[in-house]
């Protein structure tokens, strides 16, 4: 398919890197296509970012029909333009959309839609420790409705945002609040999927935890609510007896790429791996018994976050003593390395921008 290119006629000012926090900034330029049944994915256009007319009776509005990913853009030293992985992107929106009953992108339109926005607004991409640029794709219902159905149409979009570290602590660790009335998702449900939904239904529980001093919290399954399943916008990982050890993807987590990617780098690290079902008393207890040495959450916004506190049920732990654990400062800079070029990639990661 064509992308046709409309340039913008006024280019804003690039944004200084040392204040440019998470997502509240725009590149110049975004990118458009539309679906319509019968048709298919056609008008796929590059033009200038800004506001869109939406007719108030859009299915998204109401039934919340939507599908995002996120990804990020890295500039080398030497000036190469990169991405992490972002075939793994386009595989996951469409394993979204499909349970959204939203229709498929084809994975190289994706592909090369990133590419060619991205590569078009590179003078965007910071290039100072810590900061990137994130992309931001997403899927929503057109059609103007009020029936509950599946939407007849819909719009596929990127957006652009210059970013620096998700978290004000930097990678310094965050303070977390095990959640356990609450729930985030159930297995059967929507929790595997990225989709708007499942964020604003877990807001009240995150502003709750906000008001006691915590920044995000960590989700327990719906059923029990004993199971670990991930924190707000990351899955998590815990460092016990030795092993590295993270919930297995149930259904009602998402299944995240750091997540993937921290799996395969901890395994060819010679680390013990594992993947099955933890409850909150076992790593309360684990600290109890000086066999719980490091959390930390996996994501594309913060990459690697350390946890330095929990709280259950009015119990805190302190982990680490509240410092990055040595486990949590390797991936970061594996990972972050791979990312930004500095390191050998032997896992294939990385994918150039012509
Ligand atoms: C996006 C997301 C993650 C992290 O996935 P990555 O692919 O590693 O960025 C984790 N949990 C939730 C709920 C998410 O939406």
């Amino acid at each position: 398919m064509d992308i046709q290119i409309q340039l913008t006629d006024k280019k804003s000012e690039i944004p200084n890197p040392s204040h440019l926090g998470f997502g509240s900034i725009f590149t110049d330029h975004m990118f458009e296509m539309d679906y319509t049944e019968g048709v298919g994915w056609h008008n796929a256009t590059i033009k200038p970012y800004g506001p869109m007319m939406l007719d108030p009776s859009f299915v998204v509005l109401h039934y919340g029909q939507e599908t995002f990913e996120g990804l990020k853009a890295y500039k080398s030293a030497n000036d190469e333009v990169l991405l992490f992985r972002p075939e793994m992107n386009a595989r996951r929106l469409n394993a979204s959309n499909k349970r959204l009953c939203i229709p498929e992108i084809p994975e190289e339109l994706f592909l090369e839609a990133v590419k060619i926005l991205v590569g078009l607004d590179r003078d965007w991409i910071p290039s100072e420790s810590g900061t990137s640029l994130y992309i931001r794709p997403f899927v929503f219902a057109t059609e103007p409705t009020l029936m509950v159905h599946p939407s007849k149409k819909y719009k596929f979009m990127i957006i652009l945002s210059p970013v620096g570290s998700y978290y004000k602590e930097g990678i310094n660790p965050v303070k977390i609040y095990v959640e356990s009335d609450y729930v985030r998702a159930a297995v059967g449900g929507v929790g595997f999927a990225k989709t708007g939904g499942n964020y604003g239904a877990s807001l009240l529980a995150g502003e709750e935890a906000k008001a006691k001093g915590y920044s995000q919290v960590l989700w327990l399954d719906s059923k029990e609510h004993k199971f670990i399943e991930e924190v707000g916008t990351m899955n998590v990982f815990f460092v016990l007896k030795g092993q590295l050890v993270t919930p297995s993807l149930s259904g009602s987590i998402l299944p995240g790429i750091t997540r993937d990617s921290v799996l395969m780098i901890a395994k060819d690290m010679g680390l013990e791996v594992i993947e099955r079902r933890i409850t909150i008393e076992e790593i309360f207890e684990a600290h109890s018994n000086h066999e719980l040495s490091e959390v930390f959450g996996t994501g594309t916004a913060a990459v690697i976050s350390p946890v330095g506190e929990l709280c259950y049920k009015d119990k805190v732990i302190q982990i680490n003593h509240g410092a990055t654990g040595e486990l949590a400062k390797t991936l970061y800079e594996v990972i972050t390395g791979i990312q930004t070029g500095q390191i050998e990639d032997k896992y294939e990661f990385r994918q150039v921008i012509e």
